[in-house]
């Protein structure tokens, strides 16, 4: 299980100060691997090919588990150099930016 950390605000409606603000976490459950679903992505791939960056279960397990929204680079951190090219040559054909990894956010962030 990854624990998603929430970041919640208590706004005195009738002044618009911000009274309290504390983080709070949602559970994200594992998903169901069983008819070979990506336990990171929960998407159907071969275990060198990218993960889906796309997916909200990528999207939220790699934001409980290291801090970061990610993007397709992140997806291809574990593939091959040969992989990651063809991947990245066809995302760039059907338009899709190829950002650079996004790095760990900062500890306490
Ligand atoms: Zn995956």
């Amino acid at each position: 299980m990854t624990q998603i950390p929430i970041r919640t605000s208590t706004v005195n409606m009738s002044t618009g100060e911000t009274e309290k603000t504390e983080v709070a976490h949602m559970t994200l459950l594992p998903c169901d691997t069983s008819k070979g679903q990506c336990a990171y992505c929960a998407a159907v791939h071969l275990p060198n090919e990218p993960h889906n960056a796309q997916s909200l279960y990528y999207q939220y397990r790699i934001y409980g588990e290291r801090g970061i929204w990610p993007n397709w680079g992140n997806a291809m951190e574990h593939c091959d150099g040969a992989t990651r090219q063809r991947w990245k040559a066809e995302l760039v054909s059907r338009g899709v930016t190829i950002d650079q990894l996004v790095p760990r956010a900062p500890a306490g962030d």
